[in-house]
């Protein structure tokens, strides 16, 4: 009976990995990429990142099994940043022109790599000539249509229009003045924009700043949401939405109420965040009960929308320093976020461990190609107060089995066997263990069962009869015998239901 069962599930086990690997071929991992344009690869010698930067490291993309790239703004501005836009059709030469732009987004259509945009229109740049226009308007005392553009006041107001009794807001400072969102004239040059890009091959965008396109207003900035949605996919009805919005929960579900794509899950995100407090505590089983709960929120606030799980990003403090310096627990946060449902974002150099706190700059460190005397890497942002305290850069850790650079390759790698977990209902299953995350994830396709061992010290056994599912693959060696299925501190394996 048992010789049986065996044959019975190796004979499934290689049906299931035939079937996997044939789809593998095509199937997209659902992970995206986000770059800092400016700190990541320098290809002509001036210390600042830029597109052909990019182009030259697509290998090196492409290894890590992401599709999708989010590419900090490219558009002319004076800042390091470039929040604070000045052109929303041109790239600002620090990073090229449009023929280098035409050609990434070529170059990585060749491999199946989609191009996202951030797109920044809660305000623009002091000096974009729509606000120096309206100014001098108010200035002169003439009118122009300018002035509908952007939240003047007279009497009173955040920041003085100089030589008027004229105001105007800037939520994020006088240098970035807030646009009028209510405006038709805006819109119409925001949908403009959209469709420029969406013309030139851009698979999505990123959306800067969402709760302050309305400030303090959550209704308003889902019906803001909604507009950009609707815009985006009446030219392309794949082109993908994911706004940031750095609030609380129920916040965030209010704004899932625009039928938009995807928002940034910053609740389960940074040191405070669902993923990092289990992986330093080991606390898989729970994490598992809180994200299926979330999701099965996010479902009911809008049934075709997908979570966007992350750890950091450019505004927050690296992942490697919450994590102790520790490659266990990066390793614990790291399959935990990228196993989740939804489209994870991966921030440049977590892969390596790059370490960055405190001020923004620290953040946004250059990626560490090498750690090699002589290595070619990008200046550091000019107001960076921190040394990077990476160890290994790219190069070693590609050589190195056991690098986290691997393993960020070999967890996605797995999530890449499981289409489910783009737009899958998940299920959390508590094993008695407080170690253990288990949960199945289901889509009209299939049925996953997605197990992880968080804890750093015992190898934790699970019944797979128990769980109605069959060994596909995994990471950090989980060892099948018979029917246990034996997970070694800090793994995952991918299961398929029978
Ligand atoms: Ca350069």
């Amino acid at each position: 009976m048992r010789i049986l069962v065996l044959l019975m599930s190796f004979i499934l086990l290689v049906s299931t990995c035939s079937c996997s690997v044939a789809e593998e071929a095509l199937a997209p991992s659902g992970v995206t990429y986000q770059i800092f344009v400016g700190s990541f690869r320098d290809s002509d010698g001036d210390g600042i990142g830029d597109l052909r930067g990019i182009i030259d490291r697509l290998d090196y993309i492409e290894s890590l099994g992401v599709d999708r790239l989010w590419l900090s703004p490219i558009h002319p501005s004076v800042s390091y940043h470039k929040y604070d836009v000045l052109n929303y059709e041109a790239i600002d030469p620090d990073f090229g022109a449009l023929e280098d732009f035409d050609r990434l987004i070529a170059a990585c259509k060749e491999r199946g790599i989609g191009v996202m945009l951030d797109l920044v229109v809660n305000h623009t740049g002091e000096e974009h000539p729509w606000f120096r226009q309206a100014c001098e308007a108010l200035q002169n005392q003439v009118d122009s249509p300018y002035i509908g553009w952007y939240n003047f006041t007279q009497g009173q107001g955040m920041h003085p229009v100089p030589g008027t009794d004229w105001y105007y807001e800037g939520q994020f400072g006088a240098h970035m003045p807030d646009l009028n969102l209510d405006s038709p004239d805006v819109r119409a040059e925001i949908a403009r924009i959209m469709a420029f890009w969406q013309a030139r091959g851009v698979c999505g965008f990123r959306l800067d700043a969402v709760t302050s396109y309305y400030t303090g207003a959550p209704l308003a900035n889902r019906d803001f949401l909604r507009f950009l949605s609707e815009t985006a996919k009446a030219v392309d009805p794949d082109c993908y939405l994911v706004g940031e919005t750095w609030t609380d929960a129920a916040t965030i579900l209010t704004l899932y109420g625009s039928g938009v794509d995807s928002l940034f899950n910053f609740p389960a995100a940074d040191s405070t965040g669902t993923f990092v407090q289990a992986a330093l505590g080991g606390k898989g089983a729970a994490a598992a009960r809180l994200m299926a709960e979330w999701n099965a929120q996010l479902r009911d606030a809008s049934p075709a929308s997908m979570d966007a799980p992350f750890l950091t990003n450019h505004d927050l403090n690296r992942a490697a320093g919450m994590l102790r310096l520790k490659a266990p627990f990066e390793k614990a946060a790291a399959m935990l976020y990228l196993l989740m449902p939804g489209r994870p974002t991966v921030y440049y150099g977590e892969e390596l461990g790059m370490t960055g706190s405190g001020l923004d700059e620290n953040k946004r460190l250059p990626m560490v190609w090498s750690t090699a005397e002589g290595a070619v890497l990008c200046a550091p942002p000019a107001a960076a107060d921190q040394k990077q305290r990476l160890k290994e850069g790219a190069d070693v850790q590609d050589t190195d089995p056991d690098s986290l650079l691997n393993w960020y390759r070999q967890v996605i790698a797995l999530r890449r066997q499981a289409p489910e977990l783009a737009r899958g209902v998940m299920t959390a299953i508590d094993l008695g263990e407080p170690a253990l995350a288990c949960y199945r994830v289901a889509d009209d396709g299939g049925e996953v069962v997605i197990l992880m061992n968080l804890s750093q010290t015992d190898t934790l056994s699970v019944s797979l009869s128990a769980l109605n599912a069959a060994y596909v693959d995994g990471c950090g060696q989980p060892a099948l015998d018979g029917d246990s299925l034996a997970m070694p501190p800090v793994s995952c394996a991918l299961l398929r239901a029978e």
